[in-house]
């Protein structure tokens, strides 16, 4: 799956914020996973560069029914706030569905995410002399390039897209027909736009993509990801923190895991795209490794890294999945000793195969999507638990509140710059979050 979708409204402050910078400037409104949110980025410059005003952004995403629900109340919410705002959607639900929001009287343009990406786009947006809808097949598209970004508005730290697009099917997935493809971004490119953006103060940069443990195969030398963060840090050695946004730990390569050995800069850690527990729910998700290969790949890594946490999608009441087929799911938190858990009650997304199996009962959905959130907090506590006495970097996202390399969520004692980089001793936990006193 994408990378993580957890805060599907989360950006909207934070793009508001920078877009008040500029009165009258477009506004961009994020949806979805952290590619969007560099999307949005690179969206903004173009909006700006053609003096594209009193117009308002709307980067939907589309990997549940839900997501598109929400993308459609955004967009009749900034009808009603702003009358005379010209109301752009793009994104994959945009993609996938064009005519669905053309029909919308709210929206004025539809745009596909091969279209969002070119400043051609906004300079005929800002003109008016372009077509209402503006979607091509995306599965045509064979390249992806960097975008120049020297900023993510009030953000601590900066996401890159390395990778775009999925070669794969997962069943209960929508994602490769509003991406396209795989295609990845050449290293060259990457390590130019990391550069740019410790030049520009940036302290942590994530990684990101739909499929990132895929990236280099479309490459001249079928570069891997893991040699692809060996060059970002020798080449950047100004960068103090990499992180990786999501990886298919079935996919990842003998480089990666030896950076992951040696690299104190490429955090410890990994957000693994699990899916399920059970072999049979595995194979009827059409994903590409078996439990037992999940519990080695965090086995090895930890022999790796001892430090190393992980985090993990899990989906709950995936068709045809049995209670014993969800116990597995539900020991495979404690097997593969995983720490954050991201959890997915299934919803059938039209269009999947998975949307014509055999439902499970919602309200089973519900009930193991519930036993698996109270895994999920029971392993999280356990670890920051565990966190206590011990001494952390700490990365600033406000004053007093920031993440460990593990990313775990620390307040401070005492106010810091936002952006930057402090030691500090975790001295207490106090509603999920680790206290800590500043030690530099
Ligand atoms: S098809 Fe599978 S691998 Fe590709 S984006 Fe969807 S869940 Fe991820």
């Amino acid at each position: 799956m994408s990378d993580d979708v957890e805060n599907l409204e989360l950006d909207e402050t934070a793009d508001a914020e920078a877009a008040g910078a500029a009165v009258g400037a477009a506004e961009v409104i994020t949806l979805g996973c952290r590619l969007n949110t560099y999307e949005s980025e690179v969206m903004r410059g173009h909006a700006q560069a053609a003096g594209l005003n009193d117009a308002v952004i709307v980067n939907t995403c589309a990997v549940t029914g839900e997501a598109v629900r929400q993308a459609m109340q955004t967009i009749r919410r900034i009808r009603r706030e702003r009358p005379a705002a010209k109301i752009i959607v793009t994104g994959c639900a945009a993609q996938i569905e064009p005519e669905r929001f053309a029909e919308l009287d709210a929206v004025d343009h539809v745009v596909g995410n091969a279209e969002k990406m070119q400043a051609q786009t906004f300079q005929s947006l800002a003109l008016g002399d372009c077509e209402r809808v503006q979607v091509n097949d995306i599965m045509s598209v064979t390249e992806t390039a960097s975008h120049m970004i020297g900023g993510f508005g009030t953000r601590a730290r900066a996401y890159v897209q390395v990778q775009n697009g999925c070669d794969h099917r997962c069943t209960f997935c929508i994602i490769p027909y509003g991406r396209g493809q795989s295609r990845s971004v050449g290293a060259g490119e990457v390590v130019s736009e990391i550069r740019n953006l410790v030049e520009n103060g940036y302290r942590e940069i994530v990684l990101t993509g739909v499929d990132m443990t895929s990236y280099g195969k479309d490459l001249p030398g079928q570069p891997t990801l893991g040699n692809l963060v060996r060059r970002v840090l020798k080449l950047v050695p100004e960068l103090p923190r990499l992180r990786l946004s999501s990886i298919d730990q079935v996919e990842a390569d003998a480089d990666l895991l030896a950076a992951l050995a040696e690299e104190e800069r490429l955090m410890p850690h990994l957000h693994l795209s699990l899916q399920a527990g059970d072999d049979m729910v595995l194979k009827r998700m059409k994903r590409r490794h078996l439990r037992t290969d999940a519990i080695k790949f965090c086995e090895d890594a930890r022999k790796l890294r001892p430090d190393v946490v992980f985090g993990a999608d899990l989906i709950a009441g995936f068709p045809t999945e049995t209670e014993e087929m969800f116990q597995n799911s539900l020991d495979l938190v404690e097997e593969c000793g995983l720490t954050y858990l991201h959890v997915f009650p299934f919803s059938p997304r039209e269009g999947t195969p998975a949307a014509k199996m055999p439902q499970v009962a919602r309200k089973a959905v519900k009930d193991r999507a519930q036993r698996l959130r109270a895994a999920g907090e029971r392993v999280l506590r356990q670890f920051l638990e565990g966190q206590q006495g011990k001494v952390a970097d700490v990365l600033l996202e406000r004053a007093t509140f920031g993440r460990t390399e593990h990313f775990a969520e620390t307040v401070l004692a005492t106010p810091g710059d936002v952006g930057g980089v402090v030691r500090a001793r975790i001295v207490g936990l106090r509603d999920g979050k680790l206290q800590a006193e500043v030690i530099n």
